[in-house]
């Protein structure tokens, strides 16, 4: 048995409460695999878990956290052996399952990912879950034919995890990149990220007819409503968008038009439950062929007791970038 620091979270007849408490670790149950936290991160759902804004959780209290990479310490699982590097992102963390911010996790060996080469443990959670979804939806694209030759990607929420991880991805691989941001401030450094155009939100085209001029050629959307369904009417003839979030709601009101004359294709993203294989396959293309520049990307890194600041400010739409999480 072990002791550990972690970041619980309450909901209880006196409502939501949360802060860090020392927890006893168990040993790892067979097929199970404890590790030793080295890093995690904090994703706009963990604001919305750690702070009780949102319904994430399924049971209380639980350890926050949907991402965490380490060392196995402990193992009960045929692939991972101690001293292994490795990381996990989604599955039940922070969900009906402890997460990652604490000092050890006990999670099925069949969540964890083996470290690929060309990234180490503070670079994969550099990219956390929002690294693994902005591949997911690259790759989600590529299978379906998009091509930089269709036009420029539009990217939402840009300055977000999500989204500027979306920008140097589609840029290092020679799409045109044009991001939206709510954040006049972060030109200059969305443009060292690789994209060619910075519009804030408002200066997106504004037409309501079914079909308006054909601007981009695919998008990677973090926002979701309004802006949602105006990416669909303007977007090129078989053009893919990436949906992703809902920092700006969760409706989307369109018609069928731009699907059935434009052939656009709008694309479901769910970072949680990717099969194993295509997580390894997304995490090894991350560690080689489009590994990032992760320094800008990395734009603080904090201990457990600074969580709440952070997540009050990320739903406040006041941070930038991807926030690393050291909780020893
Ligand atoms: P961040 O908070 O890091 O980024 C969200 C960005 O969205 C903000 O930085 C801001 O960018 C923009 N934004 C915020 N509020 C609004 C608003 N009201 N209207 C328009 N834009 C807004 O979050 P993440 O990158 O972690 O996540 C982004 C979204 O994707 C979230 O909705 C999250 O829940 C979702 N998500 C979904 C996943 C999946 O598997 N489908 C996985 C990971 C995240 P700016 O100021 O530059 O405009």
């Amino acid at each position: 048995m072990r002791t550990a620091r972690a970041f619980r979270i309450h909901h209880n007849a006196n409502g939501h409460h949360a802060g860090v408490e020392t927890l006893t670790i168990a040993n790892p149950e067979p097929g199970e695999v404890l590790i030793r936290v080295r890093y995690s991160s904090v994703n706009y759902k963990d604001a919305l878990a750690g702070t009780g804004t949102g319904k994430i959780l399924r049971q209380f209290p639980l350890t926050g956290g949907i991402d965490a990479s380490g060392t196995v310490e402990v193992s009960a699982h045929a692939d991972f052996h101690p001293g292994d590097a490795v990381l996990v992102t989604g599955w039940g963390l922070s969900f009906d399952h402890d997460g990652g911010y604490c000092e050890y996790l006990c999670v099925p060996g069949d969540w964890l990912t083996a470290l690929p080469p060309g990234l180490d443990l503070a670079a994969s959670m550099t990219l956390g879950t929002a690294g693994l979804t902005a591949a997911l939806a690259v790759h989600q694209m590529l299978l379906n034919g998009q091509e930089p030759s269709m036009g420029p990607i539009l990217v939402t929420g840009a300055s977000g995890g999500v989204g500027c991880i979306a920008v140097a991805l589609l840029a290092k691989l020679g799409f045109e990149v044009a991001a939206v941001s709510g954040k006049s401030e972060r030109k200059a450094w969305l443009q060292n990220l690789g994209a060619k155009q910075i519009l804030a939100r408002d200066e997106l085209p504004t037409g309501q007819r079914p079909l308006e001029k054909a601007v981009w050629g695919g998008a990677i959307d973090n926002v979701g409503g309004a802006m949602l369904a105006q990416i669909t009417r303007t977007l090129a003839p078989n053009g893919c968008i990436a949906s992703i979030g809902l920092a700006g709601g969760t409706e989307l009101h369109t018609t069928v038009m731009p699907f059935i004359l434009r052939g656009i294709k709008l694309l479901g993203c769910n970072s949680v439950d990717v099969p194993r294989d295509l997580r390894q396959k997304l995490w090894s293309h991350l560690g080689s062929d489009w590994r990032l520049n992760l320094e800008p990307i990395r734009t603080d890194s904090i201990g457990l007791d600074r969580l709440p600041v952070i997540f009050e400010r990320m739903l406040d739409g006041q941070t930038h970038g991807r926030v690393l999480v050291n909780p020893h």
